[in-house]
């Protein structure tokens, strides 16, 4: 049997650990807050606002919602940001996405102060993670790297393979996995040969976003697979990208669905916030 990668484990320590760090840090007078911005009420969204305050308030982490109307303009939402950036007692802000099509993403995303960039999608965050300078790093692919270390998974030397190539996972997971000296290779929808390609990897990172795409063909005997995926089956139930029951007998380690990469994301927003309050302070 395979080892299973424990990320809500994982997950646990690190907020538990971010809850005695921010103790300390109150302590010496500094203060932590985050201001989180959701705009419409997708519920998915508000399910994912509602955890992520649920985890600040855990963590010991003050957060500020702003429930804007579907019908707020980009001009409002770009003053409050604007306002946001100014105020010394917030460190972080979140901007929920999607955005409501009238918005444009790119512009809000370019317009959070890149030292209360917390989510990482920052160009400025995103070209010091490609030139290995100091910045926040989009939460999940952290995530990743967070749970291979904690499970013992060696890295360095490693052919990793990532599918995918999106701005919030596949690009930074890849260029993160470059950094911790993995030999990268990214595939993606034009890639010739997927098969041959995610089998030499010792680390396969998977995110497709298609429900149980990748089955043992895809995966060479012995080797570490990291679900990103979530989806909802026709029974409601939650799986990933990776089809685990196929999977999981010829691995040496995998993440499940639920209970794997998920949990991370959160955790790697609190580690944001607290490193941002660190380095404002
Ligand atoms: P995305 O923006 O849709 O990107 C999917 C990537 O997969 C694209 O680069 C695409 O290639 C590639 N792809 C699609 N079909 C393919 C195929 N048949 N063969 C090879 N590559 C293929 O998705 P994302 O935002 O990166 O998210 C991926 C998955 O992770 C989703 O299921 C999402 O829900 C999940 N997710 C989970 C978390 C978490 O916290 N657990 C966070 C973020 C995302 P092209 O670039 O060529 O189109």
């Amino acid at each position: 049997m395979p080892q299973i990668i424990d990320g809500k484990a994982v997950s646990a320590q690190i907020k538990d650990e971010l809850k005695v760090r921010v103790e300390e840090m109150k302590k010496e007078g500094i203060s932590l807050c985050l201001a989180v911005i959701q705009v419409g009420n997708d519920p998915a969204s508000s399910v994912y606002v509602g955890n992520k305050k649920k985890a600040c308030a855990y963590v010991g982490i003050k957060s500020e919602a702003y429930e804007l109307e579907e019908s707020t303009t980009e001009e409002e939402l770009i003053k409050l940001i604007k306002e946001l950036n100014e105020r010394k007692d917030i460190n972080g802000i979140l901007v929920q996405l999607p955005l409501p099509k009238h918005i444009n993403e790119d512009l809000v995303i370019r317009t959070i102060d890149p030292s209360k960039d917390v989510d990482g999608f920052h160009p400025q965050s995103v070209g010091a993670l490609c030139i290995g300078q100091p910045g926040f790093v989009s939460c999940t692919p952290a995530g990743i790297i967070q749970l291979l270390k904690r499970s013992g998974i060696e890295i360095a030397g490693k052919e990793c393979v990532v599918i995918g190539r999106s701005n919030i996972v596949g690009k930074p997971m890849s260029l993160l996995m470059l950094r911790e000296n993995a030999t990268v290779t990214i595939a993606h929808s034009k890639t010739v040969n997927l098969k041959e390609v995610a089998k030499r990897a010792d680390i396969l990172i998977v995110a497709v976003g298609k429900p149980k795409m990748i089955t043992r063909e895809y995966v060479k005997e012995g080797a570490v697979v990291i679900d990103v995926g979530v989806h909802r089956n026709e029974n409601n139930k939650l799986c990933g990208d990776v089809d685990y029951d196929d999977v999981a007998p010829v691995c040496s380690a995998i993440t499940p669905v639920p209970g794997g990469v998920g949990p991370m994301t959160i955790a790697m927003l609190m580690n944001n916030c607290v490193e941002s309050a660190a380095l404002n302070r």
